[in-house]
């Protein structure tokens, strides 16, 4: 890794006192261990906006395609002075090298899902995004984008590390100005990683890989990029992490004596079952990636896609 990881957040999630109350809402994993990893660029739609600190509570009132932002005491709408602010800090951040971004839950601001909208009578009518978080993920329909709740569930968190990590993996390419060469080694070193994710857009991408040299520069980088960020955003799953770990071993398998071969292949089932987490049959897989000097596997990102520090993979 090249850069820095630069990930925006929600100011209240790293401790900073800017809640409507004057309180905040830190968050632990985000503030000491992803914060050893990441530079933040912290943000507070309703601070930046010209709320203040203390201020009067707001509401999302009325349609969840168009809600109004409203103080809940005076019922004085205050869409207009945030939006203003939204479309303004949309674009500077649009002119930032950001790999992600973790957003308050259930905040009229910040909130990207299922933020409480209320109708005339006070009661919740529906669900929606926040005003800032809405136009962040409509206008970054690509870029890992997360709340800190969700990130509380481990296969969620290690998604959005995984996308992170390999945008900025995309974003160093970029920047050392890729040649034909250096393309074709990125999309080589993502292959299992991208197969574990969405094995159908793995394909896609490999063809469009074979072509890099007949398509036009920015016309390449704009589609491969698409494609990329869009099969990451996939989910992976047991079944396609099982698929991986079997053409993984297929590397070796030769050379391994039957015992061997047959415990990789009850850690692979045992993993399938949901008995131990995926770090255990990968660990022994790398053991024999390096014991049998299988530099092709030794180069996938797949094997490492984040620091061993961040503690994930550990879970069923
Ligand atoms: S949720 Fe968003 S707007 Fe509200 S305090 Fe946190 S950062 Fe500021």
């Amino acid at each position: 890794m090249n850069s820095d990881i630069t990930i925006g957040v929600s100011s209240c999630l790293l401790g900073n006192p800017v809640r409507y109350d004057g309180g905040h809402k830190r968050d632990d994993y985000i503030t000491t261990t992803l914060a050893k990893h990441v530079e933040f660029v912290v943000v507070c739609p309703e601070c930046e906006a010209g709320f203040g600190v203390p201020r009067k509570a707001m509401r999302l009132y009325g349609d969840p395609a168009s809600p109004r932002l409203v103080i809940r005491e005076t019922g004085e709408d205050k869409t207009e002075q945030m939006t203003t602010w939204v479309h303004k800090k949309i674009e500077e951040l649009s002119k930032m090298q950001l790999c992600g971004f973790i957003l308050k839950s259930k905040s009229p601001s910040c909130g990207m899902e299922r933020v409480k909208m209320y109708n005339t009578k006070g009661a919740v009518a529906a669900s929606g995004s926040g005003l800032f978080g809405g136009a962040l993920t409509s206008r970054f329909p690509l870029l890992p984008i997360e709340e800190e709740g969700r990130l509380h569930d481990e296969a969620i968190r290690e998604h959005f590390v995984v996308r992170i990590f390999a945008h900025r993996r995309w974003l160093d390419l970029l920047k050392a100005k890729a040649t034909p060469a250096r393309i074709v080694e990125f999309h080589t070193q993502h292959k299992y990683l991208l197969m574990a994710h969405n094995p159908a857009m793995l394909r896609e991408l490999g063809k469009l890989t074979a072509r890099v040299k007949e398509l036009k520069t920015n016309d390449f980088f704009r589609t491969y990029e698409n494609l990329f960020m869009e099969a990451l955003k996939t989910r992976s799953s047991v079944k396609k992490n099982v698929n991986v770990l079997q053409h993984l071993s297929g590397y070796f398998k030769k050379q391994l004596t039957p015992d061997e071969r047959e415990e990789l292949g009850s850690l692979i089932e045992e993993y399938r079952n949901g008995l131990v987490p995926i770090l255990v049959p990968l660990t022994l897989i790398k053991h024999y990636i390096r014991k049998y000097h299988a530099e092709y596997l030794l180069r996938q990102y797949y094997l490492s896609p984040h620091p061993a520090e961040l503690l994930l993979r550990n879970h069923p």
